[in-house]
């Protein structure tokens, strides 16, 4: 295809969930599988934006009356429920925004307001969203050219859904159906209010392959901070047009996999649309065979009013300066560093998967020897719990970092050799008092090296081989073999 001649414009809008407690009120951001605690039901009907306009998407849900139905939690507050005003914005949230806005090279506004967003599908028990641009004028690089970033927007997610009956909305016919009552969409508060940070580019992505590699490029920078992880954390909504098409906005496509088969589908289906002169601007949904299904019509701008439970929320120069200063690294300049220090790939991905990182700096910060270090907290829990047949979760907690700082203080001491490391963890995990899982019948380190001496004083010239053999056979095992290797290479040098 060539996306020059058929005037193909995209953009991205990325919605990533920060891993801090809620935006507007201090409750953990938990999603709960378990029975909820308590249900409200509320009957919402869309209100018109302060320009008393109700745009094109409200009214296309306005014509279903329905109920919704909120499944609350003993981690969900009044706050959620509307019931009480919002707190402060969420400091961590607010800096995690800004760190993402640097990264993406954007002006940071000094002062800006948190705005009300119409919502009408009862996923907020408000009525709206709350939303604050916090940057603008960022950019990112790709292969294919410099993309405009138009926004990073700060905005509390919406309560997740758990059933809806097929009146309430026929064209989401994969969610499960809830078949008793009549329109009936019920919801669980427990994601409601969770920070999200949105990130809007220009429309300047110019092929399907270039949207996905901006794709993968806001991905690193959102992940090198305190992100939330796993399914459902990060969606990805792509928009695109051609020439003499409409804009479409298409839900859901954050499968790295889908993004360019998804596109040129949709691109294939505004050629035929434009030719018919029927291209509509819609919101469609991106489904997992990377062909899409209308959603709904594209809102107008009428949605957007102040939040008027909450001041002006300022950002200082100096909080700007602090955060410019301690900016997370992205994990390509990790990786760069780790290889430095001499981890092969296998364990630099084992670093990052396993979410390490801080661990194994902190603990070589003690015995500086990358390749131990990496082994004592990647391997030797893993390989544990495998051998015990106990979860890592379980092994984890027992061998946490405190635990493997202290058998690592050992073995820098010299009390126990790096064979007894994991001798040392497997009793501590056995249930063995730590100080007596790393007691171990050892020759003194001191007396073991005044020996050494004395045998190679007394038999001179022979092999570090032959040394060895004598000195194991002097100690009989009580000694750590590398250890008695660098003992006597250093005195028959
Ligand atoms: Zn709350």
């Amino acid at each position: 295809m060539d996306y020059e001649k058929l005037g193909f414009k995209c953009g991205l809008e990325i919605h990533q969930q920060l891993d801090t407690k809620k935006l507007f009120c201090n409750c953990q951001s938990i999603l709960r599988k378990d029975e909820p605690d308590f249900i409200v039901r509320r009957r919402l009907h869309a209100v018109a934006g302060e320009s008393g306009e109700v745009d094109v998407a409200a009214k296309h849900e306005m014509g279903k009356d329905k109920e919704f139905v909120y499944q609350g939690y003993d981690t969900t507050c009044l706050v959620e429920l509307d019931e009480e005003p919002p707190h402060e914005i969420n400091k961590d949230a607010l800096n995690i925004a800004l760190q993402i806005s640097l990264l993406l090279n954007c002006r940071i506004l000094p002062l800006t307001q948190i705005m009300r967003k119409t919502v009408i599908d009862g996923s907020n028990t408000s009525g709206f969203q709350r939303t604050v641009l916090i940057a603008q004028d960022g950019y990112v690089e790709t292969d294919g050219g410099r993309v405009g970033i138009n926004a990073v927007i700060l905005e509390e997610d919406a309560a997740r859904i758990v059933s809806r009956t097929p009146q309430a909305y026929p064209e989401k016919s994969s969610t499960k159906i809830f078949t008793k009552g009549k329109d009936e969409v019920v919801y669980k508060l427990d994601r409601l209010g969770i920070p999200l940070v949105e990130i809007v580019t220009a429309p300047d992505i110019k092929t399907p392959e270039q949207a996905k590699n901006v794709s993968l490029k806001i991905g690193e920078i959102l992940r090198s901070c305190r992100v939330r992880r796993g399914i459902g954390t990060i969606r990805q909504d792509v928009s695109i047009s051609i020439e003499h098409g409409k804009r479409i906005e298409m839900k859901g496509v954050q499968d790295l996999k889908l993004i360019v088969p998804t596109i040129n589908n949709e691109i294939e289906r505004q050629i035929d649309l434009v030719k018919m002169k029927k291209s509509v601007a819609e919101v469609r949904r991106g489904n997992p065979d990377a062909t899409t299904s209308f959603l709904r019509p594209l809102p107008g701008s009428a949605r957007m009013y102040p939040e008027t439970d909450l001041p002006m929320l300022k950002i200082s120069r100096d909080l700007i300066n602090k955060i410019k200063k301690n900016l997370p690294r992205l994990r390509k300049d990790i990786e760069e560093e780790l290889n430095r220090k001499g981890l092969n790939q296998e364990m630099i991905k084992l670093i990052f998967k396993m979410n390490k990182l801080e661990e194994f700096r902190e603990l070589l910060e003690l015995v500086s020897n990358p390749q131990l270090v990496a082994k004592v907290v990647l391997m030797l829990p893993k390989e544990i719990a495998s051998h015990k047949k106990v979860s890592f979760e379980k092994i984890e907690k027992i061998l946490n970092k405190d635990i493997l700082a202290f058998v690592l203080e050992k073995y820098k001491k010299r009390k126990i050799s790096e064979r007894q490391i994991k001798e040392s963890l497997e009793r501590i995990v056995k249930g063995v008092d730590v100080n007596m899982a790393v007691k171990f019948e050892n020759e003194d380190l001191g007396n073991v090296e005044e020996k050494i001496m004395k045998i190679i004083k007394e038999k001179p010239g022979l092999s570090e081989k032959a040394y060895m053999g004598l000195v194991m056979k002097e100690f009989r095992g009580k000694v750590d073999g590398k250890i008695a290797m660098e003992i006597i290479k250093k005195y028959i040098k």
